[in-house]
């Protein structure tokens, strides 16, 4: 595992580590994930920690992957309050890694939660078979 941003920056593209180690944000409707069905577990592009399951993905039509539950430990919170307003940036509980941010109270779900992750921050995994 990584222990400097020098280190992630050899491991990861220009556009993983700005979006995975600053912080930043892909331009919506631009990721590999945002319209995907498949079925299977998204990883960490980072550190490869299993983050949600496509049975959590749902259509938010916000532009980014949209998950309404993550795997239990797996993703932790933290307050943002860039760009004058009070968001939760969602972080990889395992390296630190920046995904999104988490919205609640919206009403797409039942479960009433939506992690708005960038697709360059994580990898899918298909299910076999
Ligand atoms: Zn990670």
């Amino acid at each position: 595992m990584p222990r400097t941003e020098e280190e992630w920056r050899v491991r990861l593209s220009p556009e993983e580590f700005h979006v995975l180690r600053e912080a930043g944000t892909e331009r919506p409707w631009t990721g590999e994930y945002v319209d995907t069905k498949t079925a299977g577990v998204y990883h960490c592009r980072a550190c490869g920690l299993e983050l949600f399951r496509s049975d959590a993905k749902f259509d938010s039509h916000c532009g980014w992957p949209s998950f309404d539950d993550a795997i239990p430990g797996a993703v932790k919170e933290i307050p943002d309050r860039t760009l004058g307003m009070l968001r939760t940036e969602i972080r990889c509980a395992r390296c630190d890694s920046h995904l999104g941010h988490v919205f609640e109270g919206e009403g797409f779900t039942p479960k009433d939660t939506r992690h708005c992750v960038n697709s360059l921050s994580i990898r899918l995994e298909p299910k076999e078979g």
